[in-house]
């Protein structure tokens, strides 16, 4: 299957084709046919599947050009996904005239975020904290809204914002299409599809094929203290390029990062407990390929799409499987050779009996038998730029002295309303036309800088 056997318009397709978007992936092939059609629709599937072309290219296609109101809402769990989501629908509509798209997230200045919105998104972007404050205050109209997707639906509920995603989607019209994306099914997710989608359309993509497949996976035991000596080992074997290694807790993460910078590695930390500065320094620089190794928490880099990781390091086993596969899909994007490597204590043995019956798979222990591909000549590239980057000493500037060393005051529950809140503007529905631009630039909007945001969700500060 092509993307052009979807009815998109050409200037969609043209800026595909700059992309390098050559088929569709699964969940691309499996749901943007009905989402043209405006059916509602459940897709089960994961970053790095290729789900946000995957509901933005039917939104794109879709909004009327001819007017400003804001015609579809994304909904992303954290500022860092929003982000992302709104450059890549930035980069597939770069061809169409006149459609904007404007991120709105918790943790940076509502004013400027206003001051996008005034200038009309038909594509906003949000974080459910944020979105429900500007609803409040009457600084977004959804009475226009005729798409809504819910990306990460299972994030925005294990980060507490189900009832915030519930109370927008109550301000939104009758009739519109909703289109709910998610890794996994638990009940309450299954439960908002049943009660706010109209007969959806089911596509699952098994995190099998967008994953597992193109990771070898390995484990090593180790107790406590002895992981130090293993990583340091693997990290002296496997010489990653660009690695991230997890760790479960704040204070954890921290340590083995100071740990591995007093051993003489180039790593840096990136957990809830840094600054949101701090922590976006530290994003901008890795997906800049100016660092190679991060020691992050799960929640710190949820969302974090860089295609160029090449090895993943399990410090701890996260308390959830299915966090596991979404740890070890940070590498192996898109059909590339990826590594994840997990250290299992004696304790976290039933830890990985449930990674491995979820994966359906024995994960093999790191040794002898397991093959260290030589690095690829793009590798070695990426291993000479980091290096040079890391040399020139201007990362660890941008970095070390960020003033911004604690925690902010990123807001996920800040929306109250406000005394100032203006009362919603009467807008007309002008519906149809689909417009079809030809040429320019477009895509405006506030926000812009990658950053790590997680909206304050919860992180474990200490071990069990
Ligand atoms: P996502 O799951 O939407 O975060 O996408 C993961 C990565 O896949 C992103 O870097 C996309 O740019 C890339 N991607 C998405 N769809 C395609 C496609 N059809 N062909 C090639 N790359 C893609």
């Amino acid at each position: 299957m092509r993307f052009e056997d979807f009815d998109l318009q050409p200037e969609i397709l043209r800026a595909l084709n700059d992309l390098g978007y050559t088929e569709p992936t699964p969940i691309q092939e499996g749901t943007m046919d009905a989402l043209l059609r405006d059916k509602d629709m459940v897709g089960q599937a994961q970053t790095g599947s290729g789900k946000t072309a995957a509901f933005m290219l039917p939104i794109l296609d879709r909004i009327d050009p001819d007017s400003k109101d804001l015609q579809a809402l994304v909904l992303c769990p954290t500022r860092e996904l929003a982000l992302q989501v709104a450059d890549a629908a930035r980069s597939f509509s770069k061809y169409l005239d006149n459609v904007s798209v404007v991120p709105v997230y918790g943790g940076a200045p509502i004013v400027e975020q206003i001051t996008a919105l005034n200038r009309g998104g038909q594509i906003v972007v949000g974080t459910p904290g944020r979105v429900l404050d500007l609803l409040r205050r009457g600084k977004m109209i959804l009475s226009d809204c005729r798409m809504v997707v819910l990306d990460e639906a299972d994030e925005m509920l294990s980060m507490g914002f189900i009832d915030d995603v519930r109370d927008i989607l109550k301000r939104t019209p009758w009739g519109k299409q909703t289109a709910l994306f998610s890794a996994t099914m638990p009940d309450p997710i299954k439960k908002l599809a049943e009660e706010e989608l109209h007969a959806p359309e089911f596509v699952k993509v098994a995190s099998k094929e967008i994953t597992v497949d193109t990771i070898t996976q390995r484990v090593a035991y180790a107790e406590g203290r002895d992981k130090l000596e293993l990583l340091e080992r693997f990290m002296e074997e496997m010489k990653p390029p660009t690695m991230i290694i997890f760790a479960r807790t704040k204070i954890g993460t921290q340590k083995l990062a100071d740990d591995l910078k007093r051993r003489g590695h180039k790593v840096r930390a990136l957990h809830g407990d840094m600054g949101q500065g701090a922590r976006d320094s530290v994003m901008i620089a890795f997906r800049g390929k100016r660092i190679p190794i991060l020691v992050a928490t799960d929640v710190a880099s949820r969302g974090l799409d860089v295609s160029h990781v090449t090895h993943v390091v399990n410090y701890d086993l996260p308390d959830e499987p299915e966090v596991y596969v979404h740890r070890i899909g940070r590498t192996g994007r898109v059909g590339r050779e990826g590594f994840a490597i997990s250290f299992v204590s004696n304790k976290e043995k039933p830890k990985l009996e449930a990674i491995e019956k979820l994966i359906k798979r024995e994960i093999q222990r790191w040794g002898i038998d397991t093959p260290i591909p030589p690095l690829t000549p793009e590798q070695i590239a990426l291993a000479e730029e980091i290096e040079a980057a890391e040399e020139s000493g201007e990362v660890e500037e941008a970095i070390v002295d960020n003033p911004d060393a604690v925690a902010d005051a990123s807001t996920p529950g800040s929306t109250e309303p406000t005394a100032e809140g203006d009362a919603p503007r009467k807008r007309r529905r002008r519906r149809g036309g689909r417009g079809r631009g030809k040429g320019g630039e477009s895509g405006e909007g506030g926000g812009g800088e990658a950053s790590t945001g997680s909206e304050g969700a919860p992180e474990p500060v200490t071990a069990e």
